[in-house]
């Protein structure tokens, strides 16, 4: 009896013993990890051992209570990296994870970090707080995943940092649900969204909260003190899609898109600094729905227009589905601070299907002040819906502003913050005491937010000698931004040159770098690449006898990236048909492609051929195409053919220009018979140009409201403009 008794003492202690060493527990391997979890009771702590786990898919469950919450973290902020086919899950209440780092890798699954296991288990009252997640992004990107998915009620994401997505889909994203309850009370607050690059399609938000199909409900979530640092994804940064939601004290930096008030009513927007620093497509805060406040901001340097403008308060939709754009009613905008912006659109995005004008609406004590441009107000088919008063704009008003516009010259002095704020005007615009949250305060301290991508030109400088496989041999030791000068000479290339780094091929400025090439491909740019040739002639003389030969195309993951070829002639790429000098894959969009006194003769395709997205999902393959100072001639396809598809309005791209160059027997042949073809461009400014003997210029308007510039070119035995735009621009 006595022994069993004591037998009984030693296993309580044990167990007494092991309880208190479990409330802290460090964990080496995934078993362990795995162990650990499914042992933890509230007030216990689990820490990853530092190092790279790689490919580990991470189930976090768990009962914690609010004074007693079962905590994930690292042994060491920022030494637990999850690497490879790496994410984590959640489900349970009152669970905390922190400081954990996704990098090197993607997720398997369509979220990296979920408040959730699966559709019946989710997390509630729980907090993700320092996560990390850097370039975690799937390599195909139009392949949607959201890195941070928030299920379930009462959950927090805060001082985490998301940077680098270069794939579909949200950053963050609320996912709302009725047996969740609607009413999901999310807070996002003091974290630091990182740069995320253009997508060139929807699916490029940096944060929704709610989707469609529930938004005329409310979420009551609160978004407050995030920087949000050039989130150019899309025309929406944020979509808010469900009611009752506060964004509070949130700093856009130079950010290509606007927070929209995309669906839902009864949201307030206030205390936010937008900087755009004169940079295209900046924007602020687009207003639509039921009920929405819209105080106290700050909007200074924004360029975007339309959609993207500082303020713009839409036409809606009269009785539309839920998915569609609802009327704008009772919204109230009043002491907002504006400056040098170039665009507030009060009845914008008026069409057939968007008819109802803004109602019971009030734009109040606003101050704008543009020194030079005071033409930004602009003003749609009906605002006798919103009522305009108490507002000072500086020095002056345009003509044809309406009334509740007072002109008065203001001095304006930059405050401790680094605000504009007026000097002896009270009352209108932003309250004087704003202070924008920094930099620092958000994300983590211990995860540098400066950019570490390499670009052109920033590695080292290579010689190369002329010869057999030399070029080769170069890119293939060569590292992140290095640039190989070659000498004069022949460069024979006997296989395709793939890129995963920025690369710099340049030629002697006296003497001919000569490159040929016997596959159908010289250059291939892969996730990662940039590529600069300068100075160089390439031949395709030696290619083989195949249709659709590029000397350059893209590989699948291409993005963001940019092509220059400069100073350069590129001939005979006449040995089959379809031999093309730059080819964009499917799949695959440039920032920039840019051909800058560049000469070509003597090509079966095309020169740039942007044209593979032909889904019409408002996809495209070039943000940006420049073309000036050039000479072509003979070319059987168009010089630059750029297509985007469809209806979508989420991008700001194509953009072209094409200038001061030469187009003689250009686009002549084949089904698409124009020197230049562009479907669905946003912007083109063609000037300054010769077309001889050459296909005409098409330009075809799919969405959007596109500028067309023509001016100062010259035809001969060229026909007129193809294009179904009503005005083009005749000067610059
Ligand atoms: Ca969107």
């Amino acid at each position: 009896m006595a022994v069993r008794f004591i037998a009984t003492l030693v296993l309580c202690l044990a167990w007494a013993g092991s309880a208190l060493a479990q409330s802290s527990i460090l964990v080496r391997t995934p078993t362990e990890l795995q162990r650990a979890i499914r042992d933890a009771g509230a007030g216990d702590t689990i820490r990853l051992a530092d190092g790279v786990w790689h490919d580990i898919q991470i189930l976090f469950t768990g009962e914690g209570t609010p004074a007693q919450p079962i905590t994930l973290t690292a042994e060491t902020p920022g030494a637990v990296i999850l690497s490879g086919q790496s994410n984590l899950r959640m489900a349970g209440a009152h669970l905390i994870v922190s400081n954990l780092v996704f990098k090197d890798g993607y997720s398997p699954t369509g979220e990296v970090v979920s408040f959730r296991q699966n559709s019946e288990r989710r997390a509630r009252d729980s907090r993700v707080t320092g996560l990390v997640i850097d370039g975690y992004s799937k390599p195909d990107r139009l392949e949607v995943d959201n890195w941070v998915a928030i299920y379930g009620r009462g959950n927090r994401v805060d001082h985490s940092h998301l940077a680098n997505k270069t794939n579909a889909g949200t950053t963050l994203v609320v996912v709302r649900d009725p047996v969740q309850g609607l009413e999901n009370d999310a807070r996002i607050d003091h974290n630091y969204f990182g740069p995320r690059p253009v997508l060139g399609a929807n699916g490029g938000e940096t944060l929704r909260i709610g989707t469609s199909s529930d938004s005329r409900s409310n979420s009551r979530s609160v978004i407050e003190f995030n920087w949000f640092d050039r989130c150019d994804g899309e025309v929406e940064i944020i979509s808010n899609k469900s009611g009752g939601n506060i964004y509070r004290g949130n700093v856009f930096f130079e950010s290509r898109g606007t927070l929209t008030l995309r669906h839902g009513h009864g949201n307030l927007v206030e205390d936010n600094v937008f900087l755009g620093n004169g940079l295209d497509h900046t924007g602020g805060i687009r207003v639509i729905n039921r009920d929405q406040t819209v105080r106290n901001n700050y909007l200074e340097g924004l360029d975007g227009e339309d959609f993207f403008s500082a303020l713009s308060v839409l036409y809606g939709v009269p009785d539309g589905p839920i998915n569609r754009y609802d009327p704008v009613a009772n919204a109230v905008i009043a002491n907002n601070t504006i400056i040098e912006a170039e665009s507030v659109f009060l009845g914008a995005g008026a069409d057939d299907e968007r008819s109802a004008a803004p109602t019971d609406s009030r734009f109040v004590a606003n101050l704008i002040v543009n020194a030079t441009d005071s033409d930004l107000l602009h003003l749609g088919p009906d605002i006798t819906g919103i009522t305009i008063s108490g507002n000072i704009q500086s020095p002056a008003l345009a003509p044809g502003t309406p009334g509740g516009f007072e002109a008065r010259t203001i001095g304006m002095s930059r405050n401790a913050h680094g605000l504009l704020v007026p000097e002896g005007l009270d009352g209108v615009g932003a309250r004087r005491d704003l202070r924008p949250v920094s930099r620092e305060e958000t994300g983590v301290s211990w995860y540098s937010k400066d950019d570490r991508a390499a670009t052109l030109d920033s590695g080292r400088v290579v010689q190369v000698q002329p010869g057999e496989g030399t070029l080769a041999a170069a890119v293939a030791a060569a590292g992140a931004g290095d640039r190989l000068n070659l000498a004069a000479g022949h460069y024979s290339v006997d296989r395709v040159l793939v890129l995963n780094r920025p690369l710099t091929v340049s030629g002697p400025s006296g003497g001919e770098a000569r490159i040929t090439f016997d596959r159908p491909t010289l250059f291939e740019i892969g996730r990662g690449a940039h590529l600069k040739l300068t100075h160089l002639t390439i031949s395709g003389r030696d290619a083989p006898d195949s249709v659709g030969n590029a000397v350059i195309r893209t590989r699948a993951g291409a993005a963001n990236y940019i092509l220059i070829i400069e100073d350069s002639r590129v001939e005979d790429l006449t040995v089959n048909r379809d031999f093309d000098v730059f080819r964009a894959e499917k799949g695959t969009m440039a920032d920039l492609l840019s051909l800058e006194r560049v000469s070509v003769r003597s090509v079966s395709g095309m020169v740039i051929g942007a044209d593979s997205e032909t889904d019409d999902h408002g996809t495209y393959n070039a943000e940006r195409v420049s073309v000036t100072d050039s000479t072509f001639r003979d070319i059987s396809g168009p010089v630059v053919d750029l297509y985007r598809g469809g209806t979508d309005e989420s991008t700001t791209g194509p953009n072209l220009v094409i200038a001061d160059s030469t187009f003689e027997r250009v686009g002549r042949a084949g089904s698409r018979p124009f020197s230049i073809n562009l479907h669905g461009v946003q912007t083109a400014s063609i000037v300054g140009n010769r077309f001889i003997d050459s296909g005409g210029v098409r330009f075809h308007r799919t969405v959007g409201t596109p500028t067309l510039t023509m001016a100062g070119n010259e035809t001969v035995g060229t026909p007129e403009l193809d294009t179904n735009l009503a005005t083009v621009e005749a000067g610059l």
